[in-house]
């Protein structure tokens, strides 16, 4: 069965979907995107996302195209018409197509393109990987300074998965200047005598919507949290290492380049913020 997807106003047949070529999302990578978790039918923490979106768009001077409200009834719908119970909702806005082909910017009055398309992923919360970690190994992080605005421009992480993949590993976390900044697609942890570190916001990192829940919710457990930036010495040297992202919750990190982190096994303290981060949320979730 075709997905139902939302194409600027328009529920359609994935095959139906339609967007310009001259679009500045595909000639320009001029466009944010958010993505959703969705779990037992219901979106998890839609209103953080909502805020990072209306923030990305505001960095590139762009408008929000419809109030937070009318993106979740959309959300919504799709997540009704695809029967998704759970999965992901992906939500892209483009400056949009001025016609032709031009660095600079089109009229502020360009319509923006705005889609939205779901993902189901059964067994997403429940996910076997979580009990036994994953492996990344390091890689030079040479994207653009304003990491904090979530683009569509991915083609340097989608590099860095490639890169791990061929070193038979499942990620790669980025170091700029001696210090890990992220992974590919999350934002990175490490754990040393009982205190959570993780790298501090900037225009360097992602601002992630699950990091914020899960700060929260670790210092709600009077867990110990230092915000500043690690090497991957330390990180090798660590008790443990997580990472989190809005579709992957909390994730272990086993081992960093070759070297296992602690003992090489999932760590405590990241499956009680797992356990803690999915319970909360989906007590939250709308
Ligand atoms: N950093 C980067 C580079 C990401 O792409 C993502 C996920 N999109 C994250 C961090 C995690 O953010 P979130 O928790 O909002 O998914």
């Amino acid at each position: 069965m075709s997905r139902i997807v939302y194409v600027n106003g328009e529920y359609l047949p994935e095959e139906e979907a339609k967007v310009s070529i001259f679009d500045r999302g595909f000639l320009m990578a001029d466009g944010v995107y958010e993505v959703t978790s969705v779990l037992a039918g219901k979106l998890i923490d839609f209103a953080g996302h909502a805020e990072r979106l209306a923030r990305s768009l505001g960095e590139l001077d762009m408008a929000m195209p419809m109030s937070a409200d009318e993106l979740l009834a959309i959300h919504r719908e799709l997540v009704a018409k695809n029967a998704i119970d759970e999965g992901m909702v992906y939500l892209q806005i483009t400056r949009g197509n001025p016609g032709d082909r031009d660095f600079a910017f089109p009229p502020a009055d360009t319509k923006p393109t705005v889609v939205l398309f779901t993902q189901s992923k059964p067994g997403l919360a429940a996910n076997p990987v979580a009990k036994v970690g994953i492996k990344v190994i390091s890689i030079p992080d040479i994207r653009w300074g304003r990491r904090d605005i979530k683009t569509v421009q991915l083609l340097y992480p989608s590099m860095a998965k490639m890169a791990a993949k061929k070193a038979h590993v499942d990620d790669a976390w980025f170091v700029e200047d001696g210090m890990v900044t992220e992974g590919t697609s999350n934002n990175v942890y490490i754990v040393k005598g009982g205190k959570i570190i993780t790298r501090h916001l900037g225009n360097d990192i992602l601002h992630g919507i699950t990091r914020a829940a899960v700060l929260r919710f670790a210092r709600e457990a009077q867990m110990e949290v230092e915000e500043r930036p690690f090497t991957i010495d330390e990180a090798q040297a660590a008790d443990e290492a997580f990472f989190t992202s809005a579709s992957a919750f909390v994730m272990p990190v086993v081992e960093i380049d070759g070297k296992p982190v602690g003992t090489g096994k999932p760590g405590s303290v990241a499956a009680r913020l797992r356990e803690i981060y999915l319970d909360e949320s989906l007590k939250a979730a709308v």
